[in-house]
């Protein structure tokens, strides 16, 4: 490649990214990197209707977590400024002018409800419809001019032609071929001067000197039109290169995954807590129910694309390394939210325990807990094998916390006896002598005093893990009562033999 690589994520911030959005981030991300290239973040928001208050910062945020940092955006900066496209209204009317000029496009002055009622009659503007329709192709010179002078509004729109074949190399696709009477003729410039996406979208791509266009295969329809701005603008030597990216689907296969199917079946389908403006309604992301980013974005890498090989688990770095836009597949993957907390099972087994320890504080304080950054280090290691999610640092560990209220006493109850009892009071007493408070020397205490007293280990060591716990479950007893503590351990031994 010899033009230096310029990608662009283009989102309109009509809602919450969804995570397939953060699946063409990635993709851009990824590509551009690994060719050494920029990755630039365009906001296209010219259709101010369907604009969603927080919607941008909200893209912004999940970047910023997911580690895609733009090289260029509205925030960052860069030599094409604005990154905004309704800042930068001023600078499209003219190639709508040239456009119109050149018999590409037209002036067309319908109402709402002269379009309604063409659509009525089942039609599309195009070549068979738009000479009905009232616009400078129906129209004489003079009517126009008149009309124009008389400040009616009207929009532009580009004249499809009839009947012909595009195509288009689509880099995951091969070739495409579309017929141009499917398309009707796209508003390209609204009556307020502002343009539409399929405009705005070719003249920024231009302007901003993209080489690659990837994007969702929703926008294939659109494909065609875009492809004749280009060549109408003379820019064709310019086009980017395009790939269309096959969508995220349902668990069944069955459409694309939609917020209604993650409500519906129980996971997020945005990678972070959004509340809709609207309703007020609030849904917890991926962050919140307490994925790692490394394993967000991994999971939507190998979420339609793979490298070829067997592996599954890649760090952002490997990814770049490796990831090719032609081993993207074409057809669209099926969502499978335990395969995702696979993902993040992975990344905590081999996450570094104080770094899982500063992710975890933020789950824990929800919990009202505060611990101590060392201590929580070591409660990780013992229990990280049983978390798949952050939040499971306090479902696995909150006895390391606080002494439970109560404990399980039916699970130790039936077999207790007076024996016992005096086993654990002597145990106790012995243990207080101890120079050393390590799994070793205690476990090596416990065995002695088992043996001294003439009954079976395995008798006491439920008992025991029910005493601290409060539950059957945990790591080894006696790295329980290690990181405990003696004073602790003693305290929740004590309370115990006050209850059984
Ligand atoms: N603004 C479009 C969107 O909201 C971008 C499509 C494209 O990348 O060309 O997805």
């Amino acid at each position: 490649m010899s033009k230096k690589v310029r990608v662009r994520f283009a989102p309109s911030p009509t809602g919450a990214l969804h995570l397939g959005g953060v699946r063409t981030v990635l993709y851009n991300y990824l590509f551009a990197k690994h060719h050494g290239g920029e990755f630039i973040l365009r906001i296209e928001d010219t259709d101010q209707s369907r604009y969603v208050p927080g919607a941008e910062q909200y893209i912004y945020d999940c970047l910023k977590w997911c580690g895609l940092e733009p090289d260029e955006s509205p925030t960052h900066g860069g030599p094409y400024a604005p990154y905004r496209q309704s800042e930068r209204k001023p600078m499209y009317l003219q190639y709508a002018q040239k456009l119109v000029d050149e018999g590409n496009a037209y002036y067309a002055f319908d109402t709402a409800e002269e379009l309604e009622q063409m659509r009525n009659g089942h039609g599309q503007y195009d070549a068979k419809k738009r000479g009905s329709m009232r616009n400078s192709l129906s129209l004489s010179a003079e009517e126009v001019a008149a009309l124009k002078e008389q400040g009616v509004p009207y929009v532009v729109r580009i004249k499809m032609p009839e009947n012909e074949t595009l195509y288009l190399e689509d880099m995951v696709r091969g070739e495409l071929s579309f017929n141009t009477s499917l398309v009707d003729d796209k508003v390209l410039l609204k009556a307020d001067g502002m343009p539409t996406y399929h405009l705005a979208v070719v003249v920024d791509d231009y302007l901003m000197k993209i080489t690659h266009a990837f994007r969702g295969e929703e926008w294939l329809p659109s494909a065609p039109v875009h492809i004749l701005l280009w060549k109408y603008l003379g820019w064709e030597q310019d086009m980017p290169l395009w790939a269309h990216l096959p969508l995220i689907l349902k668990p069944d296969g069955n459409g694309k995954l939609s917020k209604r199917d993650g409500d519906r079946l129980g996971f997020p389908v945005f990678p972070l807590g959004w509340t809709d403006p609207k309703t007020n309604d609030y849904s917890a992301g991926y962050k919140e129910i307490g994925f790692l980013p490394q394993a967000f974005v991994n999971m939507l890498a190998v979420l339609g694309w793979n490298d070829g090989s067997e592996q599954e688990i890649f760090t952002l770095d490997e990814l770049v390394q490796k990831f090719q836009i032609d081993r993207v597949h074409t057809t669209g993957a099926k969502f499978d939210f335990e395969k995702a907390k696979w993902f993040n099972t992975q990344w905590i087994m081999h996450t570094d325990v104080t770094v899982l320890a500063e992710m975890a504080v933020p789950f824990l304080k929800e919990k009202g807990v505060t611990a101590n950054a060392e201590y929580l280090a070591k409660v990780i290691t013992l229990i990280k094998d049983r978390c798949h999610l952050l939040t499971d640092v306090y479902t696995q560990g909150a006895f390391f916390f606080t002494t439970p209220e109560t404990i399980d006493e039916s699970a130790i109850k039936d077999k207790w006896n007076e024996v016992k009892q005096t086993f654990f009071k002597q145990w106790m007493e012995g243990f207080t002598a101890l120079a050393t408070w390590d799994v070793a020397t205690l476990e090596q205490n416990f065995n002695d005093a088992v043996a001294a007293a003439g009954i079976k280990k395995g008798e006491v060591m439920l008992p025991l893990r029910v005493m601290l716990v409060g539950g059957k479950h945990g790591p080894g007893v006696f790295q329980i009562a290690e990181l405990l503590g003696q004073e602790e351990t003693v305290k929740r031994i004590n309370n115990a033999l006050v209850v059984l």
